[in-house]
């Protein structure tokens, strides 16, 4: 699915230390039979120029993965008829949480079947879900809302052969590095759980099984959620589960909180102060005159929370607390983890948010969003590398830009504000 999710610096060395030292949760009980998923068949792979190259890489990588303490029978074995995957880039560029409006990410991330779908799984599970609650903290909603965002619910774990997608992209491309570690993790997967390579199935990007881990992930929180002795979070609901809130309770889940919830702004507001890493106490969320959605006054308590607004000043607003950034860990897009957070919400219940989406706004085409990036560095300011990819760096320097004109500082970009800011940029250039 995605390049950023999982990202995990940590060497391949120091992720078997933590492999050998995973520790054996009590088993969750077994629910009622269900027929596993069918593992997607994998497509053939389309040719792609430089084959003999590719061919020449696996050779050569054959010598890093024995040096890693990976068998010659293991490597043969998961890179027997493997070829390159020609769509890798066109998958890095197309990232629906990146390259789509947040309204419209959310439309198919919340839609109403997959609500409808989260509820039959609550119910199909009613014994399994509430034992993982119970024994990792994290709230069983928030689970089969991931599952439902990577694999609706393990229907479609990934179409890709694992070895081919993650060896095309560690042969060739922007992510060779991170590639490689996670070539030998997936080479490391197969050496000890003797999986069927015909299983080992998994997104564009590398990531596997019902909850879609990347392989170092995997030997960092995948966990035996049934109690059989293995992991396989391909065909076991409960280790995929089970995984996920390994992955999360690691990464500073807290039991009994909230992830976040929508919040009003008052009409007369610095949009400038909603800033996903500007955590300030509850208490001056409300001083600020920051409510709940519903117009009432926030719950006392000292919590930190940041406010973000994913649509800029003209969309619903939300305040964030911990869980959230832990949910950012499975994949680094606040889009998804607001996805998760909402789908959770309404399986449970909830209502659809009050404010509504600045749905007029167009979508801004990827060559638009280099273009402001291009457009704030010729100014001056520093919205990062101009990749498309309006992350942090380029909201801040928006911001610092619509301040200096006097303007709603959302850091949100629209099409009109790409007219005005290129409109300045072209007129420094000239000056
Ligand atoms: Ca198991």
């Amino acid at each position: 699915m995605r390049l950023t999710k999982h990202l995990q610096p940590t060497a391949f060395v120091l992720l078997l230390l933590a492999a050998g030292c995973a520790r054996t949760p009590a088993p969750a009980p077994v629910p009622a039979p269900l027929p596993a998923p069918a593992p997607a068949p994998i497509p053939p792979l389309p040719a792609m120029g430089g084959d003999a190259s590719f061919q020449a890489f696996i050779r050569d990588f054959e010598v890093t993965a024995i040096a890693a303490g990976i068998t010659p029978q293991t490597y043969n074995r998961a890179v027997a008829g493997i070829a390159p995957v020609a769509t890798i880039q066109q998958s890095i560029d197309n990232q629906p949480e990146f390259s789509r409006p947040v309204w419209s990410y959310l439309d198919s991330a919340v839609s109403a079947r997959r609500i409808a779908d989260a509820k039959f799984m609550l119910t199909r599970y009613a014994d399994l879900l509430p034992a993982i609650e119970t024994r990792s903290g994290v709230a069983k909603e928030i689970l089969v809302a991931i599952w439902g965002m990577e694999t609706d619910y393990g229907a479609s774990t990934g179409g890709y052969n694992l070895f081919a997608t993650l060896a095309t992209q560690a042969w060739t491309g922007s992510r060779q590095e991170f590639a490689r570690r996670e070539l030998l993790a997936a080479l490391k997967l197969l050496q000890d759980n003797n999986y069927p390579v015909s299983q080992m199935t998994a997104s564009w990007a590398g990531a596997f099984g019902q909850t879609q881990f990347m392989p170092t992930s995997f030997f960092k929180y995948a966990t035996d959620g049934d109690g059989d002795g293995k992991i396989d979070i391909w065909t076991s609901p409960a280790d995929a589960l089970a995984s996920s809130a390994s992955l999360l309770v690691r990464e500073g889940w807290q039991t009994g909180k909230p992830w976040g919830y929508e919040a009003k702004i008052p009409a007369l507001f610095d949009a400038a102060e909603a800033d996903l890493d500007a955590e300030k106490p509850l208490s001056a969320w409300a001083a600020m005159g920051i409510q709940t959605a519903s117009g009432a006054a926030l719950p006392a308590g000292e919590d930190s929370a940041s406010l973000y607004l994913p649509a800029g000043a003209r969309g619903p607003a939300f305040l964030l607390f911990a869980n959230f950034r832990a949910i950012m860990k499975y994949n680094n897009a606040a889009s998804y983890a607001l996805a998760v957070g909402l789908l959770a919400d309404r399986m449970a219940g909830g209502a659809d948010l009050v404010a509504g989406w600045p749905r007029d706004e167009r979508t801004l085409s990827r060559a638009e969003r280099e273009q402001f990036q291009n457009s704030l560095k010729a100014l001056g300011y520093d919205p990062g590398e101009a990749d498309g990819v309006l992350g942090r760096k380029t909201r801040a320097a928006l911001k610092a830009y619509q301040k200096s004109k006097g303007i709603a500082a959302d850091g949100f970009p629209t099409a009109s504000l790409l007219v005005t800011l290129a409109g300045d940029a072209g007129s420094a250039a000239s000056r």
